[in-house]
This record gives C-alpha cells, structure tokens and sequence, in this order.
C-alpha cells in the first residue's frame, strides 16, 4: 500500500454521504451482517510479535442506510476508535457483536451531537489496512480491515486531533455578569455515560447510578426554587473539558460532579467531597484524577485542551475567588452530611487533581457520594431510603451555602 494512502486512512477518514442528514432518520446497526471477523493465519509480523492473538481482523458493520464515518488509532493500549454519525445502536450491548470476544476489549456508545463512538482493544499495535463503506448493497457495510505491525510502525493520534475530529461545542462567549436578584443557577455533573461507564459492581454501572441520582437531587433543587441544569440528561459521553464547557454557559453558580466510583477493597468507603487543588492529597485521591483523566482519554475526544486556553488565562485571577467559596461548600456540605448521620470518608474533605474541578470562574466540587467497590457503600447507594436522605441532605446544604455565600459577597462589595 502507498506510505500516502497509509496516512490517510491512519489520519482521519471522513465519508460524507450525500444524503441530507439533517433529515435522513437515524440508520439502523444490523447485528446479523456485523461481526468482527478475525484473519485465519497470521502475517508474518504477527508472528514476530509472537503472540498468537496478534492477527489481522476486519470490522464489519451492516448498517440501514450510509452514513459518515471516522477512523484512528489511539495508543494506551492500543485501540481502534470509530466515530459513525447517526448510527443507532438499537440498544445492543457491545458485547452482543459477534467476535467481540477475540479482542481485549469492546465497547460502544452514544456521543453527543447523534455520533455513536466504538472503541476496541487491540492486542497490540496494528495499522488500519482499508476502510470502506459499500453503499449500492442492499445493505450498506462499513468494513474496517486491521493489520498486526511492529510497534516501531504503530501511528496512534497524539493531542492535535484537528477540528473535524473534535465534539466540543464552541468555547463559552464571556458570560454576562449575574443581575444579583436573580435565581441560584446549580449545575449537576452526573460523572462518566455513554461509552464510558465508570465504576461497575454487580452489574450496577456508576454512570446510570450517578445520573439516577441527579435527577432526583434536581427536582429536589427545582422545589426550592433553584435553577438546574445537568451536564448530561441521559447516558452519552460527554468529555470533561465539555462539561465546564457546558457550566460556563449555563451561568454556573455551582457545579457539584457526582461519582460513585471505585477503589481497591478497603481503601476507600464512605461519602467525601473533593476540591481542586493542585497536588492531590494521598494515593487515592491520585488513583481518581489519573482514572478520570484516562476514562475521558479513553474515549478519545478533549485531546487538544481549547478551553484550556481560558481556563489558564482566567486561573490566577479567578481562583482567589472560587477556591474559598468551594471550600466553603465542602464545609456546609460535610457538617449537614454529618448532622444527617450520612456515613462519610475518614478524610471528608480532600484536595485533588480532578480535571472537572479545574474550572477558575465558578466554585465547583467533587462529591463521591461512596464507592461501588465498599459493601456498605453499594448497599446504600441503592437503598431508596438513604439516597432521599442524601439528596435532602444535599440540598439543604445547597441553599444554606448559597444563602451564606450571596452574604459574603454582598461585604465584599461594600
Ligand atoms: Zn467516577
């Protein structure tokens, strides 16, 4: 194969269809014509990589009508990332593609803006040999072909991803200053969905719990006559990036990003509210940032940090602001949770590494409400009970910061 059409299909492959999408109906993903086909003798670099899962494969995707499509590389491991716009899924789980099991790991999900995002394992570095859509058949099929190389040959997308392969809406215009009558505006940040479903215990996912969650606390926040919006409505991945992205739009007066994540057994158990700071406070707090950041990579978008750009330029200015009015939170937060009886964390409050807390212009925390992987912490975490009680407790903690907060600020103004 020619080195340019090599890059090419390495680089970014963007088929637009003729179809006017806008109005076209979502295509339909067929499991019966889609499957991963593995190759039936290895090459002999696959050889030389000398294991024998190592083999050519090919993706096939039978789907109801064409439809645009993209293909990378992505190493840490090694994956194949493939963006298709409007495809629906149908509700099949990834692991119901036939083949699916021949490599080390296979997922799909929604994304924003109608993509559907599949990422699998590869069990080691391979090169996309040919990438096509035959759209006369009767069925239209999406074939992805892979090749095993040699790991000095292996060309995965680093940072620079370019627009066209970026999800993020355009950055926040400025904005304007709130009128100081004007409602409390809280954003929930339900952690993880879509292809990422964080922690899993049980077959309870923490994407579905979390989201489970903020919506009850935001009708909870709505009673008290407090404006919410949620990062994310249903389960679809949204980058981290996107989702202070999403904050700062909204007006953010808070942002509260809900997790239940997971820990080795034994580390970690009980609620504990995390805000920014620059180094973490112990290993496990470490465990977290370094898991979140690698679950956003993972999924492959937010590569290019263009709202860093702001959130620099804003940092040393805005942070001697918000970082008080956080802390400040963490403690109204912490002392309800404790006159509730809410079973919290030997260290409730920590500083940590989190990129969704980065944002400097609004005060923003973490609140791992427990862990999936403690038995306690599972046990209430799906208990109707607790969670009311949690999400009374949070929102009374809410409206008291809030209270106390617009008092601050009215000194300070003075
Ligand atoms: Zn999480």
């Amino acid at each position: 194969m020619r080195p340019g059409l090599i890059a090419a299909l390495l680089g970014l492959i963007l088929l637009l269809s003729a179809a006017a999408r806008a109005d076209a109906p979502a295509a339909q993903i067929d499991m019966g014509g889609s499957a991963i086909v593995m190759g039936a003798s290895p090459n002999p670099v696959a050889r030389l990589v000398g294991r024998d899962v190592a083999r050519p494969f090919t993706l096939r995707l039978s789907v109801s009508r064409p439809i645009p499509y993209r293909v990378f590389l992505l190493d840490g491991p090694p994956r194949l990332v493939v963006d298709l716009d409007g495809l629906d899924l149908g509700g099949h789980p990834a692991s119901t593609l036939f083949g699916a099991d021949h490599l080390p790991g296979f997922r799909w999900g929604r994304m924003r803006n109608g993509w559907t995002r599949i990422v699998a394992e590869l069990p080691g570095p391979y090169r996309v040999d040919r990438a096509s859509l035959r759209a006369a058949a009767a069925r239209p099929l999406i074939e992805i072909a892979l090749e095993p190389v040699a790991p000095e040959a292996f060309a995965p997308r680093i940072g620079a991803a370019g627009d066209a392969l970026r999800d993020l809406p355009a950055p926040a215009d400025t904005p304007e200053p709130p009128p100081d009558d004007r409602r409390l505006r809280v954003v929930l940040d339900p952690g993880h969905g879509g292809i990422d479903p964080g922690a899993i215990s049980d077959g309870q996912t923490e994407a579905d719990l979390v989201l489970e969650f903020a919506q009850g606390l935001a009708s909870a926040l709505r009673a008290r006559g407090i404006d919410v919006s949620l990062t994310r409505e249903d389960d679809s991945f949204v980058g981290l990036e996107a989702r202070m992205t999403a904050a700062r739009q909204a007006g953010a007066d808070l942002f509260v990003s809900l997790h239940a994540d997971a820990l080795p057994v034994g580390q970690a158990a009980g609620a504990a509210v995390y805000i920014w700071s620059g180094t973490d406070d112990d290993s496990a707090a470490r465990q977290l940032a370094l898991r979140h950041d690698r679950d956003d990579l993972l999924s492959g978008i937010d590569l290019g940090g263009r709202d860093d750009a702001l959130a620099t330029a804003l940092m040393g200015v805005a942070r001697t602001d918000t970082q008080p009015r956080s802390k400040n939170f963490a403690k109204f937060l912490t002392s309800r949770m404790a006159l509730e009886g809410i079973v919290m964390h030997r260290r409730p409050v920590q500083g940590a590494r989190f990129s969704v807390l980065k944002a400097p212009d609004f005060p923003s925390v973490l609140l791992e409400l427990g862990f999936l992987t403690d038995s306690g912490d599972r046990a209430r975490l799906t208990d109707p009970g607790w969670r009311a009680r949690m999400t009374r407790t949070i929102a009374d903690a809410i409206a008291a910061w809030a209270n106390d907060d617009s008092a601050r600020r009215a000194l300070l103004r003075r």
